[in-house]
C-alpha cells in the first residue's frame, strides 16, 4: 500500500495541546479560474515548504480540475474547492456536489466568495445552502462575507457583514467547528486597497461578537476569522496583526509558490520553523 503519513503529524504529537495548533495562523490561497497542471509545480513548492513552516496552516483552493492532482502531489498542505452545488446530485449540468469534490481530495470548500454572489446572484440564503451540504459530505467550510465601497462608504460595513453573517453561516449542533469566516472587502479584492488595521480590526471584533451570539460563546470564539484582499507578503504582518485575524485569504498572491511563501513567512513571523 502506497501509504504516507503526513510529515506534520509528528509536530502534532509532541505539542502538549491540540488546541494550540487549532489557533495556528490559516494562510489560503484562492486560486480562482486559475490553472493548469503545469501549476502543480507551484503547488508542490509550496508544500515542500509547509514542512518547514509548521507554525502555520496553509492551504490552497485550486480549480476543481486541479484538486485530485493537487491533494496527490502536495501531501502536507490543505486542499480545498472554491464553490459547491447544494444538491447531493442530480439534473445540474455542469455543476459540481460537495460529495464530488471530497471524493476528489477536497478538505474544504470555500462558499459566499463576492464573486460568485456578483457573477452567479448567490443569496445568503444559497451560500448557507451550500455550507451546509459541504459540511454534511464531511467538509469544513470558509464562509466569505465583505461589503461594498458603497456600503462602507455609508457607514454601513459592520451591519452589511452581520446580516451576511446570520444570513450565510451554518447553524446546528458541532457545526462551529467546521466553519472559518473569511471577511473579504469587495473593495479590496484584486485591487491593491486594504483597510486600515484598525478598521479590519474593528470588523474582526463586529464578526466576533456575531459568531458568539450565533455559536455560544466558547463555540464563537473559536472560528478562525480570516482577513483577505489584496494581502500581499510586504502588508501581510502588518494586516494579520490585527485583532481578531486568524489568518489569510489570499487570491493574487497565492498563484506563485514565491509570493505565497511570502505571506507564510511573515505569518510565521518571520522565521522558518
Ligand atoms: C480573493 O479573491 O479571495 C482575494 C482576496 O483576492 P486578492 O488577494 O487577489 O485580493
Amino acid at each position: 500500500m502506497n501509504f504516507r503519513l503526513p510529515r506534520q503529524d509528528k509536530f502534532l504529537f509532541e505539542l502538549p495541546k491540540v488546541s494550540k495548533m487549532a489557533q495556528r495562523p490559516y494562510i489560503v490561497g484562492n486560486w480562482k479560474m486559475h490553472g493548469t497542471r503545469a501549476m502543480l509545480a507551484e503547488a508542490r513548492a509550496i508544500d515542500r515548504a509547509a514542512e518547514r513552516l509548521i507554525k502555520v496552516e496553509v492551504a490552497l483552493a485550486p480549480p476543481y480540475t486541479l484538486i485530485h492532482a493537487t491533494r496527490k502531489e502536495a501531501g502536507l498542505i490543505g486542499v480545498g474547492a472554491q464553490d459547491c452545488h447544494p444538491a447531493d446530485g442530480g439534473a445540474h449540468t455542469g455543476d459540481i456536489s460537495a460529495a464530488m469534490l471530497k471524493d476528489a481530495g477536497a478538505g474544504f470548500a470555500i462558499v459566499g466568495h463576492s464573486e460568485r454572489r456578483a457573477d452567479h446572484g448567490e443569496k445568503d440564503a444559497d451560500v448557507r445552502e451550500k455550507a451546509d451540504a459541504a459540511i454534511s459530505a464531511g467538509m469544513n467550510v470558509i464562509v466569505c462575507v465583505g461589503e461594498t465601497e458603497e456600503q462602507r462608504d455609508a457607514g454601513k460595513a459592520e451591519s452589511v457583514v452581520a446580516k451576511q453573517l446570520k444570513g450565510s453561516l451554518p447553524e446546528g449542533e458541532g457545526v462551529a467547528e467546521k466553519v472559518t469566516v473569511a471577511y473579504e472587502p469587495v473593495w479590496a479584492i484584486g485591487t491593491g486597497r486594504t483597510p486600515t488595521v484598525e478598521d479590519i480590526s474593528a470588523m474582526h471584533v463586529s464578526i466576533r461578537n456575531v459568531l458568539q451570539k450565533l455559536y455560544g460563546e466558547e463555540a464563537g470564539a473559536g472560528v478562525r476569522i480570516l482577513y483577505g484582499g489584496s494581502v500581499k507578503p510586504d502588508n501581510a504582518a502588518e494586516l494579520l496583526s490585527a485583532d481578531e485575524v486568524g489568518g489569510a485569504l489570499v487570491g493574487g498572491a497565492s498563484l506563485t509558490a514565491e509570493s505565497f511563501l511570502g505571506i507564510i513567512i511573515a505569518a510565521a513571523g518571520g522565521e522558518e520553523g
